[in-house]
């Protein structure tokens, strides 16, 4: 794999200021692929300098020729959709039609919509005699994780530039290559020098000297919950902006009026997906009583066709791998009815993980509770809707869910109930602008769509 040794500042690839480099591996067969410089505190400084110095710049170009570079850069990454899309299945495993169709093809989606978004905003607004401005929040510093390597750079990059905003950005280490790629893409689409930047390094170093940056006005991070509450508290103390998008431990709630065997099959696609690797996945699915045994013996079907290697691929990397097999475990040693895979590594290479699922799953368990993060499905009983909706609720997080039911005003309604930021209907689409993000521990403030673009402005009151 192509890989640049060096850090993308200010418009150029420049030498990283230290000698260090971070070994990128495919998780399917654990071979080094390429390696990419291990940033430093250095490093990080020279990028929000230059994203400062781009600031002024940029904040005053018209929205019309912001959303111009915008589209141009949806055309750089649908131009190299198949690099990205090989790229991501090198550095994260994912299977390759997976990669195009998801990987590769949604965040062109996202930064058409941030190109119209930019364009139609309403960044003036009369409120009785006062014009409110929305201006740019400033020089935005961006963590985000690996699961879905463009995904989550574009959800960041794309609305900001859209505010306005500068941005530099400190990927995943696991997955550096594809950010690379879009650095490039960036370069394509004619972004002045300093408005993007990036910086490849680890989160303890690279990212933590990002966050806690005097130059940095908003930091927006993707991420585990723990690293989180960090980046807040540091983001606190020195009174910055902050976007935390976190974990999720999603309800499937089959109520009985629903097509079981359509909701539970779509319910499995939607763990096995990525591996599971989704802070969004419904990794907890609940049927009443009366269905339960038909339910798991639908899921136990389901599962089976997603045999590891093919269907679906590695995790990330040995140590999540090796986190996802003590969950397992620790569902076993808890009393939950293993139906399908279990604690044991399907394959000798690559860090994969059986596809598993649990019954009799009840809602104290660790395992209904915890963000496993891997390929790993459990069905809970209810006795009653009132019931469903309290296990629905009862864990700390609340991003995503889905309702299935005869008829879609009961669905609606049960929706309505729940402490959670999206919820899909009878198995609704995916919008990529609807607004995405979480009550509770799963996050501060949304992403996608103009909910997302706001965060990243700030507002100015004109009196008349
Ligand atoms: P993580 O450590 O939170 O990584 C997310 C990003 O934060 C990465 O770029 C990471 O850098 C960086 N980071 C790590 N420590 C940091 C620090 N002290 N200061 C600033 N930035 C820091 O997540 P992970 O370890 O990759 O995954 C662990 C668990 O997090 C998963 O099992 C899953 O439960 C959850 N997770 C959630 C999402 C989501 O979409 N919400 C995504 C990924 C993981 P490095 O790459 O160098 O670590
Ligand atoms: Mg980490």
């Amino acid at each position: 794999m192509k890989a640049h040794d060096g850090m993308y500042i200010g418009g150029e690839w420049r030498a990283a200021a230290g000698q260090d480099t971070i070994a990128v591996v495919n998780p399917a067969d654990e071979q080094v692929i390429g390696r990419v410089p291990a940033g430093t505190p250095q490093d990080v400084d020279t990028a929000v300098r230059a994203a400062r110095a781009a600031l002024p710049g940029w904040a005053a170009t018209p929205p019309a020729e912001r959303a111009a570079r915008i589209a141009a850069l949806r055309d750089a990454l649908v131009a190299r959709k198949d690099e990205i899309a090989e790229t991501v299945t090198a550095e994260l495993g994912s299977p390759l039609p997976f990669s195009q169709t998801v990987h590769a093809g949604l965040p062109a989606l996202v930064a058409g919509s941030y190109a119209e978004l930019a364009a139609t905003y309403p960044f003036e607004e009369k409120v009785g005699n006062s014009t409110v401005l929305s201006e740019p929040a400033g020089v935005v510093g961006a963590i985000t994780p690996w699961n879905y390597p463009l995904h989550q750079i574009v959800a960041k990059v794309a609305p900001a530039l859209a505010a306005g905003c500068t941005v530099v950005l400190k990927p995943a280490e696991d997955t550096p290559l594809t950010a690379q790629l879009f650095a490039e893409a960036t370069g394509e689409a004619g972004l002045p020098a300093g408005v993007f930047n990036l910086v490849t390094g680890t989160g303890p170093v690279a990212g933590q000297a990002l966050a806690g940056h005097d130059g940095v006005d908003l930091v927006s991070f993707t991420g585990s919950t723990a690293v989180g509450r960090q980046i807040g508290a540091v983001a606190g103390a020195a009174v910055k902006r902050v976007a935390l998008e976190l974990g999720g431990k999603s309800a499937n709630v089959i109520l009985p009026s629903a097509d079981l065997a359509k909701a539970v099959h779509v319910g499995i696609a939607n763990v096995m997906g990525n591996s599971g690797q989704t802070c969004s996945a419904w990794t907890r699915m609940l049927v009443h009583r009366d269905q339960y045994e038909e339910a798991v013996a639908l899921a136990a079907a389901a599962i089976g066709k997603y045999v590891p290697g093919e269907r679906v691929g590695p995790l990330v990397n040995a140590k999540q791998q090796a986190r996802v097999r003590g969950y397992i475990a620790k569902g076993v040693e808890e009393g939950a009815r293993l139906v399908a895979g279990g604690p044991e590594a399907p394959l000798d290479r690559g860090y994969y993980v059986s596809p598993t699922l649990f019954a009799d799953v009840t809602p104290e368990m660790t395992i209904a509770q915890e963000e496993i993060f891997g390929p790993v499905v459990s069905i809970l009983r209810y006795e009653d809707e009132e019931d469903a909706l309290r296990i629905a609720n009862a864990t700390v997080y609340g991003l995503a869910g889905a309702v299935w039911a005869a008829d879609e005003a009961e669905a609606v309604a049960f929706a309505r109930r729940m402490d959670t930021g999206q919820v899909d209907i009878n198995g609704g689409r995916f919008n990529p602008r609807a607004p995405f993000g979480g009550y509770k521990q799963s996050g501060v403030g949304r992403e996608l769509g103009s909910h997302g673009l706001a965060e990243y402005l700030q507002t100015k009151s004109l009196q008349f």
